[in-house]
């Protein structure tokens, strides 16, 4: 028993999904990054989907702080005490609540965020309300970069600084695909680089996309917009060399 799959989670708004990856086999049940906020039943409903559930899971790994990768959290902690929580040791002070993540400290941002919350209809409203007040855990497990995490087949652990300061990708050996986090986007089918208006180093975003050239990359999946495969290595080049992100 192996395999490598794709969740869709719903989010505040229908249309709009977010894509963390579910890797398993005999030994492990290993989430890579896992919503929004207040999205812990979609998640649940995204899990099942592939016959797993949240009590199964023995990793969950986070690519970057931002609430979109982390606002569940907090729930799977609560039900699955026995889960460990891996993130780059940069990351790790804005997982544990010893630093405010860096984009809730803009008060555009939150201003922002404030408004989708109040957009919605009141009893997700205080869903959404209360579990933004639970973002952070006790424990996290810091990792480093290049390690090999001997999980699934291997998961080579790749620093990606610039989107956030220890943003990570992972290099999934066993099937040849990356998860790129916010490292790379699928826009209208078209892989792109990081989101600049939401990415608080650019020049270093992109200088990391060069991190990518000795891995042997088949399949990207990207946490917005899903998978890509069309010679995704050439892409990546085009990518970093062109002014256009
Ligand atoms: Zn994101």
């Amino acid at each position: 028993m192996k395999g490598l799959e794709l969740l869709t989670v719903a989010t505040y708004n229908t249309s709009f999904v977010v894509c963390p990856t579910l890797i398993y086999d005999e030994k492990d049940f290993i989430l890579i990054d896992c919503g929004y906020p207040g999205t812990y039943d979609e998640l649940k409903k995204a899990l099942n989907q592939f016959n797993t559930s949240v009590k199964d899971l023995t990793y969950l790994i986070i690519t970057h702080h931002d609430i979109d990768h982390i606002g569940n959290m907090h729930a799977i902690v609560e039900e699955n005490p026995n889960i460990r929580i891996l993130a780059s040791y940069i990351e790790e002070p804005y997982l544990t609540g010893c630093e405010l993540p860096i984009k809730l400290s803009s008060i555009d941002y939150k201003k922002n965020l404030d408004e989708v919350v109040e957009s919605l209809p009141s009893p997700k409203q205080e869903i959404v309300k209360e579990a933004l007040l639970h973002l952070s855990v006790p424990k996290v497990t810091a990792i480093h970069d290049n390690e090999l995490l001997p999980f699934c087949g291997g998961i080579k652990v790749i620093f990606t600084p610039g989107h956030t300061p220890g943003h990570i990708c992972l290099y999934l050996e066993r099937y040849k695909t990356l998860v790129s986090g916010d490292e790379l986007n699928v826009v209208d089918g078209k892989l792109m680089g990081p989101k600049p208006e939401y990415t608080q180093d650019i020049k270093k975003a992109i200088e990391s996309l060069s991190k990518f050239k000795k891995y042997d990359i088949e399949c990207v999946h990207c946490f917005h917009g899903g998978i890509y495969k069309d010679q995704p290595k050439s892409r990546i080049v085009q990518i970093s060399t062109s002014d256009v992100v």
